[in-house]
């Protein structure tokens, strides 16, 4: 099948290797672009392990899953060009009722010990 993330990549060669934990992502948007293929796949408990492990109080595996389910995830847009620490994206989805929705955020990112993490996310119009 095709990734999720709108790479055109298969999702074997894409972000299937970092859910499985084969590897990690190499940088922010990497990071960023598996985030959100969990929330198509869904794989909430990777979300939370993607998250910063002093931002993980407030999230929780099971919100991650669902939130994942009730949406259907159609298309991830990489905004502007991504720098070291921060991406700015769309996601697009429809929601539980069937409503088309975009996600218009700004996240940053942090790297402790050469793996990148989601710290936080400004949420844009
Ligand atoms: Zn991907």
């Amino acid at each position: 099948m095709t990734c999720p993330c709108c790479s055109g990549k298969s999702y074997e060669d894409c972000c299937q290797p970092y859910h499985k934990k084969e590897k990690f992502p190499p940088t922010a948007e990497a990071l960023m672009r598996s985030r959100f293929s969990a929330f198509a796949i869904p794989n909430g408990e990777y979300l939370w392990e993607t998250t910063s492990p002093n931002k993980r109080q407030f999230h929780h595996k099971k919100d991650l899953q669902e939130w994942g389910e009730i949406n259907k995830w159609t298309k991830l847009e990489i905004v502007n060009k991504p720098t070291d620490y921060k991406v700015e994206f769309k996601a697009f989805y429809t929601d539980e009722d069937g409503n088309p929705q975009i996600h218009h955020e700004l996240s940053k990112f942090k790297m402790i010990q050469n793996r990148w993490f989601y710290v936080s996310g400004e949420f844009l119009d």
